[in-house]
């Protein structure tokens, strides 16, 4: 086996583990290889052992990349998008996670209506307020959700939510929950299922699984410690 192979058994047994004690089916928690700063060869090497859904957090390195890898993945957005790079991102993602305010909707909407598609995104809330990281404050998302939802070419799948760092992941567990409350609440608003929850990365998936992550997304994990970036242009989200 390789390294990478033999990472993803161990994440396998890692997930699979914290559903058995959460109850759930290892089927309901979708596994998404995070490839930013990894060379296409290390997608295709992914991809060969059984992965299918990938996130980029950068446009300018999505762009060159994605046409180098294999056809039939899953490209998700996963960071914060400026506005300008909306454009690009719905022309090159399946999915845009990290939607952090109404004018980006509203700009994604607008581009998405140019390339006549509907764009499944979820919501980035800043569970712990951190001013380090961008997503919408709680309240806020529930003040501007109706007018979200308005937005004909978006489709909310759900939402998302980058922890923060702990060493103890057990001390994030209340991040997790209050975004599962979140999106109950949100759920309410809508009178429709959101069912998507993306949350949970490498350190910290199982709390994420049991308080009912149904994406996990990990880079370091399976592809080992991340090379430095060699495509330098901008500036869409800080490193993690
Ligand atoms: C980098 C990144 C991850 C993966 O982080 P790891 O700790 O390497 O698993 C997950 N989500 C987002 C939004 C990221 O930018």
């Amino acid at each position: 086996m390789s390294e990478l192979q033999e990472n993803l058994a161990h994440l396998r047994a890692r997930i699979e583990a914290a559903c058995d004690r959460s109850g759930r089916h290892p089927d309901s928690v979708r596994l998404m290889a995070v490839s930013k700063n990894q060379p296409p060869s290390r997608v295709a090497e992914a991809a060969a052992a059984g992965l299918r859904l990938f996130g980029e957090n950068r446009v300018q390195e999505a762009k060159i990349k994605i046409p180098q890898c294999p056809g039939h993945l899953e490209w998700h957005f996963i960071g914060h998008l400026q506005s300008n790079k909306a454009r690009d991102a719905v022309a090159r993602f399946q999915v845009v996670q990290g939607v952090d305010s109404l004018a980006l909707a509203e700009e994604l909407q607008k581009q998405a209506a140019k390339q006549a598609r509907s764009l499944p995104v979820l919501l980035e809330v800043n569970v712990a307020g951190e001013s380090s990281k961008f997503g919408w404050n709680p309240d806020r998302l529930l003040s501007e959700f109706q007018q979200l939802n308005a937005l004909s070419r978006l489709e909310v799948h759900g939402l998302m939510t980058i922890a923060p760092y702990a060493v103890d992941p057990e001390r994030v567990r209340p991040v997790f929950r209050r975004l599962r409350e979140l999106r109950d609440r949100c759920a309410d608003l809508l009178g429709a299922p959101l069912p998507v929850l993306s949350m949970g990365m490498s350190g910290d998936l199982e709390v994420a699984i049991e308080e009912g992550s149904t994406m996990v997304r990990v880079g370091t994990a399976l592809f080992g410690e991340r090379p430095r970036r060699t495509v330098d242009s901008d500036t869409d989200s800080p490193d993690l």
